[in-house]
């Protein structure tokens, strides 16, 4: 492999750890957010997306939210943020989709860092 090629293929990794790695953070930040919510109505969340500076708000009824929270690979997004170089859409609803982690590392990244993820 040429070096200019072994840096552009290191690149590509590096920036799927980082989308996978900000997409692992807004799931933090929703976790935080379900919880001070009237769980009868919509609730407001961040896009979980992994674009830098992506600061858009989705809505999510509990039980919406709650079966993306099932799968740690899965993410809920605002229609036109997925990157496709990530992540497949598996979902689509009205006021969001759903995409889902497939390749390596950042399906092993999402689900280390998965706030539901059992202690060994
Ligand atoms: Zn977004």
């Amino acid at each position: 492999m040429k070096a200019l090629d072994y840096a552009d293929s290191l690149m590509k990794r590096e920036g799927k750890q980082r989308v996978a790695m900000n997409e692992a953070t807004f799931r933090k930040v929703n976790e935080g957010m379900e919880v001070g919510q009237d769980p009868s109505g919509l609730l407001t969340f961040v896009c979980e997306c992994g674009r830098l500076g992506c600061n858009k708000l989705i809505q999510l009824t509990r039980a919406e939210y709650e079966a993306i929270r099932q799968n740690p690979r899965r993410f809920a997004i605002l229609d036109g943020h997925e990157i496709p170089e990530v992540e497949g859409i598996v979902e689509r609803h009205d006021r969001y989709v759903v995409v889902e982690k497939a390749g390596d590392p950042e399906a092993e990244i999402v689900e280390h860092t998965d706030p539901r993820r059992p202690l060994d």
